[in-house]
C-alpha cells in the first residue's frame, strides 16, 4: 500500500502548531450549515491534537472567491458552526492575512485551543500554489496535516505548497478515505466488481479505460449503457446516447476483453415515451425498443443479474446510478442494487466502496449508504482517484 505519514508519525506535539487543511466548503443557507458532515469529518483530527496539546490552526475555502475578499464568503459563520460541532471555542482569525499579524494571533492562543483562518482563496496565491505565498504561510505553523481528501486532486498552496516547507502528515479523515480507497482498488479482495452509472460516456471516459485494466468485472448502468448498447447494435430509440462515442465504447469493450475485465451491460430494460416522473412504462428485452421509446432504467432482470455477481464478488467500487433515479419508478434499478450492496457487506461478505456526487445522494435515496463499507463524499478527487490518475495532495503526503 501506498505509504503516507500519518499524525502518530509526528512525534510528540505538545506545544507545536499544526496548520491542518480541512473542507469547511458546506451547504449553506445564509449563515446558517443545512449539513454538518464536512464538520464532524474533521473532529478526529483537531480532538487528536488537542489531545497531546498542540494549537491546531485550521485552514479551509469556501466558494470560489477567485482571488479577492467577497465578504459573503466568509468563513466567519462557519467558526462558529465548528464550535458547536466540536464543544469548545474556536477563534476565528479575522484579517484574513498570513503574515506576522496572524502570527500574534495564533501566538496569542493558549496550547491546545482552535483557531480557522479566513477563507484560504481570498488569496491570489493560493490556487496557483504560488510559492512565496507557501513560504511565508509555512512560518504560521511547526507542522502541517492535510484532512481535505475533497481537495487533494487540486495542486494549491493549502494542499500541497506548505508540504514543501513543513513536515506533512494525513488527517485521520484523509487516512480513513486513502484506506478505504486502497481496499478498493490499490491491492483490493478478487474479484473485484466495479459499478459505473450516470448520463454520459464521455464525462467518464478515463474512469472506464482505467477501470478495465483493474477490476475483474464492470458493470456499466445509466445513460452510458445506451451508448454501449448501441454500439453493440441495438436500437435505443429516443435514450439518452452519444452515438458518436461508438468507436470508444467498442475500444473500452476490445481493452477489456484483453485485460480479462467482463462488461456487464443490462440484460433488459425499463422504456418510456416521456423522461418524466411516473410516465407510463414498460419492461422489455433489448431489442424490442420503439423508435419514440427512451431507456429510463435497467430491468428486473439486469438487477438479478448484478446481485448473482454481487455473491462471487469480494470488492465492489461504485459510482453513478444505474438509471435516472431522480424520478420514480426509474429509480429502482440503482436501489435494488445498492441495497443488493448493502445487504451483502452488512453480512461481512463484500467490501463496498462508492463516490461522486450523485452516487451519494442516490445511495442515500436507497437507505443503503450507512452499510457500505466507505462513501467518499469527494466528488472530482474521488473520480481523478477512480481514473488512476495521482493526486498531487497525496502525493505531498509521501514525501
Ligand atoms: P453522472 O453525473 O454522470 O453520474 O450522471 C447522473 C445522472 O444520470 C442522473 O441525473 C441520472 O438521472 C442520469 N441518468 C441515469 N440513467 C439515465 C438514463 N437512462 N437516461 C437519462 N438520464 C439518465
Amino acid at each position: 500500500m501506498t505509504k503516507f505519514r500519518r499524525i502518530e508519525d509526528a512525534g510528540d506535539l505538545s506545544g507545536k502548531i499544526a496548520l491542518v487543511r480541512v473542507d469547511f466548503n458546506l451547504p449553506m443557507d445564509g449563515d446558517r450549515v443545512t449539513d454538518d458532515t464536512r464538520l464532524r469529518a474533521a473532529l478526529d483530527t483537531v480532538n487528536a491534537l488537542r489531545s497531546q496539546n498542540a494549537k491546531t490552526v485550521l485552514i479551509a475555502h469556501f466558494g470560489r472567491p477567485k482571488g479577492q475578499i467577497v465578504p459573503e464568503l466568509s468563513l466567519k459563520p462557519i467558526a462558529h458552526a465548528f464550535s458547536e460541532v466540536l464543544g469548545d471555542p474556536v477563534f476565528f482569525a479575522e484579517d484574513c492575512g498570513f503574515g506576522p499579524k496572524t502570527r500574534a494571533f495564533i501566538d496569542s492562543r493558549l496550547d491546545g485551543e482552535v483557531i480557522l483562518l479566513e477563507n484560504i482563496r481570498f488569496h491570489a496565491g493560493e490556487e496557483k500554489n504560488d510559492p512565496s505565498m507557501a513560504a511565508e504561510m509555512a512560518k504560521l505553523g511547526d507542522l502541517y496535516v492535510n484532512d481535505a481528501f475533497s481537495a487533494a486532486h487540486r495542486a494549491h498552496v493549502s494542499t500541497v505548497g506548505l508540504a514543501d516547507h513543513l513536515p506533512a502528515y494525513a488527517g485521520k479523515s484523509m487516512q480513513r478515505e486513502l484506506e478505504a480507497l486502497n481496499a478498493a482498488l490499490g491491492s483490493p479482495e478478487r474479484p473485484v466488481l466495479a459499478v459505473v452509472g450516470g448520463a454520459k460516456v464521455s464525462s467518464k471516459i478515463d474512469l472506464l479505460k482505467n477501470l478495465v485494466s483493474k477490476v475483474d468485472a464492470l458493470a456499466i448502468g445509466g445513460g452510458m449503457a445506451n451508448t454501449f448498447l448501441a454500439a453493440r447494435g441495438y436500437s435505443v430509440g429516443k435514450s439518452l446516447c452519444e452515438h458518436d462515442l461508438a468507436d470508444t465504447a467498442r475500444r473500452i469493450e476490445t481493452n477489456a476483453k484483453v485485460a480479462g475485465c467482463e462488461i456487464i451491460l443490462p440484460s433488459d430494460v425499463v422504456v418510456a415515451k416521456e423522461f418524466a416522473a411516473n410516465a407510463p412504462h414498460r419492461i422489455c428485452a433489448l431489442d424490442e425498443v420503439a423508435g419514440d421509446e427512451m431507456i429510463l432504467d435497467a430491468g428486473p432482470q439486469s438487477v438479478a443479474n448484478l446481485a448473482a455477481i454481487m455473491d462471487r464478488a469480494k470488492t465492489l467500487v461504485w459510482n453513478g446510478p444505474l438509471g435516472a433515479f431522480e424520478m420514480t419508478p426509474f429509480d429502482t434499478a440503482t436501489v435494488a442494487a445498492a441495497q443488493a450492496a448493502a445487504t451483502r457487506c452488512k453480512s461481512g461478505q463484500l467490501i463496498a466502496v462508492a463516490g461522486g456526487g450523485d452516487t451519494v445522494a442516490a445511495l442515500n435515496h436507497a437507505a443503503a449508504a450507512k452499510d457500505f463499507t466507505f462513501i467518499s463524499t469527494a466528488g472530482g478527487a474521488f473520480l481523478e482517484w477512480m481514473e488512476g490518475k495521482a493526486l498531487p495532495g497525496v502525493d505531498a503526503l509521501k514525501h
